[in-house]
């Protein structure tokens, strides 16, 4: 931590890059968009995968595991989806090295060559429905509600840390229902989990809206997606819930005997989020000095920090913390007590303010004599004394409202940062000047959002579930009968 990280408004992008290694979440790998997540940044995507877990189950999932690699054939039955995969798929075509003549490496066997060759999944939809085939028969063995967490692979071009990796790490939850109303009623609920999953305890505010034609998953009927602001005015899709019609079950065969005793096909569903989640976590609250951390997702919520001059006064400070840290883990509050000697308290400061742990303890003799304790809070960098008596009650509620305020502050940039328009020109001096999501009637075809994406590097967001499908106006390109879309600048 030799010198303080780049300025947010001088360079985000190298801000971002810099926070992201510098508090030690990830690193790269020898591998192009293959990341190392480091222990604290997997302690932060731990517990994301809980509470999302939690949530996944009390809606009644179950969590299964399916295979890594996918058999080629299986990824070109259903057509959307090898279209949009197939440009960006890792194939296995061999089973074995050898040692190359020179005898100073080694090189592929070609007598090793697969039959048939395998991809490494970009998302398991076609191994997933090749299996519930033989899962459903009747109307009795459905629905079938099952979540899986796994890696997948997605030959990125552009990667960034955790925003786009060619490797990244999700939940995938695919789901088989009897009728089309159960599915879509699916596909939403999910959405919802989402939304409620990023405030709630990301605290950060999320647009809730269906996308275009041309952005919708390959091989669904409707995406729902979650659009998340960062604080340099680009979108993050955060979070998408597909509904998949009978797509996989026609491609795959899958039917099921109705009470009724006809054979139909399954109805389906799948939704996912991603590490990403911790590229948006990081970009939506964190400042010039590191990470802010929500409260209910930071791995470490209180630091402790003496301050001492003389051994003896270590040993009472930490008599006085051993009791505070009790105090505090029983109400369920994670503590650390920094007592390394091998760094000074001012080090120590700079390193959690980095790291965005909400709430820093201060304790020196002075305050052990006067029953009082320094509380600093991140978010803010307020420092007050309060009284050591009753102190994990103040940090309880202090985290409260830590995670309260991040929320708020956010949700105040983000609503700034919607600009309705009613022209193109309007619409191109919004996106640069300002940024942000811009508001603007579109006809909804693949040839206005090509021209609006190649002219000015914007794309739809999405059309928000809030906005009535009322409100319906001339496409600020075409004049066209049009619906009111978000537009953004997207991650
Ligand atoms: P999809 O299957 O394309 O709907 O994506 C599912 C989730 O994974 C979404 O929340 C995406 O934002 C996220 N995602 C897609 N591609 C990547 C990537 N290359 N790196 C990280 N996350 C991704």
């Amino acid at each position: 931590m030799s010198k303080g990280l780049p300025k947010r408004s001088e360079d985000y992008s190298l801000w971002y890059n810099e926070l992201v290694k510098r508090a030690d979440l990830a690193e790269n790998s020898a591998v192009r968009g293959c990341m190392v997540i480091k222990p604290y940044g997997f302690a932060i995507w731990e517990k994301m995968q809980a509470v999302l877990d939690k949530m996944f189950k009390d809606t009644g999932h179950s969590n299964a595991y399916f295979p890594l690699l996918i058999p080629k054939s299986y990824l070109s039955k259903e057509a959307d989806h090898v279209e949009g995969f197939a440009k960006e798929c890792a194939v296995v075509t061999h089973y074995r090295l050898k040692n190359n003549d020179a005898g100073d490496g080694v090189v592929v066997d070609p007598a090793a060559k697969l039959e048939e060759e395998l991809i490494i999944r970009p998302t398991s939809e076609t191994v997933i429905w090749s299996t519930y085939k033989n899962w459903i028969q009747s109307y009795r063995d459905l629905p079938v509600l099952v979540n899986q967490w796994a890696n997948v692979m997605r030959w990125e071009m552009r990667t960034r840390l955790f925003l786009r990796t060619a490797e990244f790490l999700w939940q995938e939850g695919h789901t088989a229902h009897a009728t089309k109303m159960e599915a879509i009623e699916e596909a939403e609920q999910m959405h919802e989990v989402y939304a409620r999953f990023a405030e709630d305890f990301m605290a950060m505010p999320v647009v809730k809206g269906t996308k275009s034609e041309s952005e919708r998953f390959a091989g669904a009927l409707e995406t729902y997606t979650i659009e998340a602001l960062m604080q340099d005015g680009k979108a993050l899709q955060a979070g998408t819930s597909h509904f998949l019609g009978q797509n996989f079950a026609k491609a795959f065969d899958v039917k099921f005997q109705s009470k009724e005793g006809k054979l139909e096909h399954v109805w389906g569903t799948s939704w996912g989020v991603s590490t990403r989640l911790m590229g948006a976590l990081i970009m939506a609250h964190s400042d010039d000095e590191g990470l802010v951390l929500p409260p209910k997702l930071a791995p470490i919520q209180v630091v402790i920090v003496p301050i001492y001059r003389k051994e003896e006064e270590l040993e009472a400070i930490s008599d006085k913390v051993k009791e505070i840290k009790a105090a505090l883990l029983k109400r369920g509050i994670s503590v650390k007590f920094d007592n390394r000697d091998t760094f000074k308290p001012g080090f120590k400061f700079a390193e959690w303010e980095l790291k965005g742990v909400p709430v820093r303890l201060a304790m020196g003799p002075r305050d052990l004599a006067n029953g009082t304790v320094e509380v600093a809070r991140r978010d803010t960098k307020e420092k007050n004394t309060y009284a050591l008596e009753g102190i994990d009650a103040t940090v309880e509620q202090l985290l409260e409202e830590i995670q309260n305020n991040i929320f708020t502050k956010a949700l105040t940039y983000r609503d700034e940062h919607i600009t309705e328009v009613s022209s193109y020109e309007e619409f191109k001096k919004v996106l640069e000047d300002k940024g942000g999501f811009v508001a603007a009637y579109f006809d909804g075809t693949k040839a206005t959002e090509d021209k609006i994406q190649d002219e000015t590097k914007a794309s739809t967001r999405c059309f928000p579930v809030d906005w009535k499908d009322s409100e319906e106006g001339p496409c600020m390109i075409t004049g066209k009968p049009g619906k009111k879309y978000l537009f953004a600048k997207a991650y």
